[in-house]
């Protein structure tokens, strides 16, 4: 951050410029994140992604109603976790725009430790409690009255027609590439009936939609949950979606992008403790229908990054950030060989969501 930003945010939170220190905080990829201190006090300062959310003030307002909810619950001692509120600055505003780009400030959750891979099931155990703890919070929330952030984010039909289009106008080499993944990804198109089947009588649910292990922080000292954080695509959906993005990136050990296929397989272990910690807050507030719905999210999940990543490397790699040619490709073999491994073993999996 330069110094000029700096200052600038000091002023607007009536602090002393030359006591405030800024260093970068986490390893988010949307948005970019500092952690500002300043004479004792701490706080999150984060420079919003414009490209991803054209709609700041409304990614701020969705936020703003969830804290105030939770807040409300974590005063009658029915929330046990940390919330993460938006600080406002001298002159009241909760959305900061400065050279054209926009700045938030959060409070800092202080002990906290996040992580990027799970190490442990009793992790997966208490990451999944933080999101099933949050989700419990907000049944009773109305989730029609947030603004579709990222509109169409987890809409399978969708990722299918936009791959059909790219599929229309790829190159050749890149076509003849990959044309096995293309085959066996129109081979799976039967899931989107099957998820609008299963979902036309499920409730709509606030979903986080980013239930990815470094978006929910530990208590530094005892590792057991402390708070949910990154609410910036938190939306109205279904619960399926939340349970399966945490089983694509809690379960599997390998990174993303890894080549190394044959370790891209679910750990059964850290899969038990994931539907432990979340339905343990959830299980006496859901129906067994919807209990049951979660399995699909975690085959429609896998799936539904393969047939992006696929997508963006038949367009010659414009959405998703890459190293090398090859780069996508490789995730969208990743996340198959995710999505093939879930197939296999869905049998077990269903009965452990189930006892
Ligand atoms: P993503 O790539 O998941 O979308 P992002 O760019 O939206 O991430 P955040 O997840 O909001 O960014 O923040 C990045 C990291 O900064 C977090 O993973 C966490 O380690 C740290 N962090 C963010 N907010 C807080 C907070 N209020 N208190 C403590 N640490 C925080
Ligand atoms: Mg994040
Ligand atoms: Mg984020």
């Amino acid at each position: 951050m330069n110094t000029a930003i700096q200052n600038k945010l000091s002023e607007l939170l009536a602090l002393n410029p030359e006591l405030t220190q800024v260093s970068s905080l986490g390893s988010g990829h949307i948005n970019t994140t500092w952690l500002l201190t300043n004479a004792g006090q701490q706080f999150v300062v984060q420079k919003l992604n414009t490209h991803v959310f054209e709609n700041p003030a409304q990614l701020v307002n969705n936020a703003q109603l969830i804290e105030q909810h939770l807040s409300a619950k974590q005063q009658a001692n029915t929330y046990p976790l940390d919330i993460v509120k938006h600080i406002s600055t001298h002159q009241g505003e909760h959305l900061i725009i400065i050279n054209n780009a926009y700045y938030r400030v959060l409070n800092f959750i202080s002990q906290s430790a996040s992580e990027d891979i799970v190490k442990e099931p009793k992790h997966a155990e208490q990451a999944a409690f933080a999101f099933g703890t949050f989700t419990r919070a907000l049944l009773d929330f109305d989730a029609s009255s947030l603004y579709p952030v990222i509109a169409d984010f987890h809409n399978l039909a969708m990722r299918f027609e936009q791959l059909n289009t790219a599929i229309a106008t790829a190159t050749n080499e890149r076509l003849q590439q990959c044309k096995t993944v293309i085959d066996y990804c129109i081979a799976q198109q039967h899931l989107v009936k099957e998820l609008a089947e299963v979902t036309a009588d499920l409730p709509t649910r606030v979903c986080h939609y980013d239930t990815k292990i470094n978006n929910m922080l530990y208590c530094s000292n005892t590792y057991k949950a402390k708070a949910v954080i990154d609410l910036d695509t938190c939306m109205a959906g279904f619960l399926l979606y939340d349970f399966g993005d945490m089983v694509r990136t809690f379960c599997c050990a390998e990174a993303e992008d890894s080549t190394n296929l044959g370790k891209v397989v679910i750990r059964k272990e850290v899969f038990t403790a994931l539907v432990k910690g979340y339905l343990a807050p959830l299980k006496s507030a859901i129906s067994n229908k919807e209990q049951a719905s979660l399995l699909l999210g975690a085959k429609v999940m896998p799936l539904m990054l393969s047939v992006r990543f696929l997508t963006d490397y038949l367009n010659n790699d414009v959405y998703f950030k890459t190293t090398h040619a090859e780069h996508n490709l490789e995730r969208a073999q990743n996340q198959l060989a995710l999505y093939k491994n879930i197939l296999s073993n869905q049998s077990w999996m269903h009965k452990a969501l189930m006892q």
